[in-house]
């Protein structure tokens, strides 16, 4: 075998670098590594697991139409390198790169060190992350350049199929082995480029009317938003091609305002994982230092309740049992609950990060822990937002209809009473009070910023991060 294609995420056959490269010689093998404790830390769950598995089913039976298929090998990346070294010491490995946490990051760069010294592995470039000196003064242009280049065509057959022997496991007998239950996930997301395709032409064709101001509202989102986050975030699809079919669309569309705004948010989702990808100590640490002072206390009762879905606010909790049932909510909802935990319970969002991420199917880690810090209130350069839970409520579901199909034991009480989080003994007492607990919130985070100090490695953490589009930047 001349070549290894190493697949992470991005189980896809078009306009995936690592496989096209590594298809050229037309005599090489696909594997997964499958580690079972990556999949355990920080923020991974069953649910991506599964997701990325239907992806993998997908890509396996496509590959199989070159002469090729999905290997799986179980272990880390210091037990496959082991295993190449003695069985493979010729064999280029063709990896595409991932921003990813810190698991992930340790164990891999070990393994790519080892090839490169070798110089037996190639590393290609993950949609617009700039892994090189990125420099934020013309990243929206070098992000443009990288998503107008052609696509990738589908990889070369194999000139013949290839025997798998032990360790390496073809995908079907590792999914039986596995054993995960199909019937936990079916109200997920499911994975695979069929899926992707099909979501993203019913979105730029017909789904996108109303997005920018359907994606609000968690149930109009629900088919309003494009729903191509797992996919992006798994790679069933490539974020290029998403972005050039959408430049196409965009020339005939009536739905112009919408998809511009859909347009803004597939730069955005560089954007973000640039920011992790350029300080992986994101994942641990808040992007302005001081702000780790602020939240020292940790209270485990209060964190198990919001993220069960029992605060007591039927609004909020309808959100925490929607995503516990489908792994995916809109963005303002996702702000909300956050911005609950992050303010009116003042908890670390180094506690509650992970176990909000582990309920989506997309967990991104750039986006996510980005966006987590961003709704505490702590990265020093964006405005804070308290979410008034008890307004959001009314704001998005009037008639509180959406709240109780989520929630059917108080279906029969009031809107009132629903929206106001009036319910005493009918529902679970509330676990703070909300208005109260903002002020003090508000008082708090503005009190910190004031400091000059603060403001002065704000400057240096925008010059980092800082989007160089954004306008409404204080300090
Ligand atoms: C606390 C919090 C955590 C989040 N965690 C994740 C996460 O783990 N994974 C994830 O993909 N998104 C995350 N988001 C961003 C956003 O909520 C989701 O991308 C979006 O809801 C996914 O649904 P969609 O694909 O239908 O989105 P669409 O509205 O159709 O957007 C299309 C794509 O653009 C990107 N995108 C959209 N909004 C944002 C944003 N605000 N920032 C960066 N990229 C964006 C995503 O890749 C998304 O799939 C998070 C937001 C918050 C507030």
């Amino acid at each position: 075998m001349k070549d290894i294609v190493l697949i992470h995420r991005n189980a896809r056959m078009l306009d995936n670098p690592a496989l096209f490269h590594g298809s050229k010689n037309q005599d090489y093998g696909v594997i997964f590594l499958y580690d079972q404790n990556y999949w355990q830390a920080n923020g991974k769950s069953e649910i991506q697991l599964n997701f990325l598995l239907d992806c993998l089913e997908d890509f396996d039976g496509k590959l199989k139409e070159k002469n090729s298929q999905v290997c799986v090998f179980s272990g880390n990346h210091f037990d496959l390198q082991k295993w190449i070294e003695i069985h493979f010491p010729e064999t280029i490995i063709h990896v595409n790169h991932s921003t990813d946490i810190g698991y992930f990051r340790n164990d891999f760069n070990n393994f790519r060190d080892f090839f490169l010294k070798k110089e037996k592995i190639k590393l290609y470039s993950d949609f617009g992350i700039q892994v090189q000196a990125p420099n934020r003064d013309k990243w929206a242009r070098d992000w443009e350049d990288q998503m107008s280049k052609p696509l990738l065509k589908e990889p070369y057959a194999n000139q013949n199929i290839k025997k798998i022997d032990k360790p390496l496991e073809p995908l079907n007998l590792f999914l039986k082995d596995l054993q995960l239950s199909d019937k936990k996930y079916s109200s997920f997301q499911s994975g695979g480029s069929d899926q992707a395709y099909s979501l993203l032409d019913s979105f730029l064709k017909e789904r996108c009317a109303g997005y920018s101001f359907k994606m609000s509202s968690p149930h109009e989102a629900e088919h309003s938003c494009s729903r191509l986050s797992p996919h992006i975030a798994f790679g069933s699809v490539s974020l290029r091609e998403i972005y050039q079919k959408l430049l196409a669309e965009l020339e005939i569309t009536g739905y112009k305002k919408d998809l511009y705004s859909f347009k803004k948010r597939l730069y955005w989702h560089c954007h973000f994982i640039q920011k992790l990808e350029t300080e992986p100590e994101l994942e641990f640490c808040s992007m302005h230092p001081m702000s780790d002072e602020l939240r020292r206390d940790v209270n485990s009762e209060l964190i198990e309740r919001w993220i069960l879905g029992e605060t007591g606010f039927p609004f909020l909790d309808a959100c925490i049992q929607y995503l516990r049932k489908g792994g995916w909510i809109n963005f303002r909802m996702r702000a909300m609950i956050m911005s609950f935990a992050s303010y009116n319970l003042w908890q670390p969002w180094q506690k509650t990060s992970p176990l909000l991420a582990e309920l989506f199917v997309d967990y991104e880690p750039g986006i996510h822990i980005c966006q987590v810090q961003m709704q505490s209130g702590v990265t020093g350069i964006n405005l804070p937002r308290i979410y008034s839970v008890l307004k959001q409520s009314k704001d998005q579901d009037p008639n509180a209809d959406w709240i109780k199909a989520q929630i059917p034991k108080i279906s029969n009480i009031c809107t009132d009473k629903i929206h106001n989080a009036e319910l005493r003994d009918l529902y679970f007492e509330k676990i703070v009070d909300p208005a109260l607990t903002a002020k003090k919130a508000r008082e708090t985070i503005w009190a910190s910023r004031s400091n000059i100090e603060f403001k002065k490695i704000a400057k240096e953490v925008y010059l980092k991060h800082g989007s160089r589009k954004k306008q409404n930047v204080r300090f």
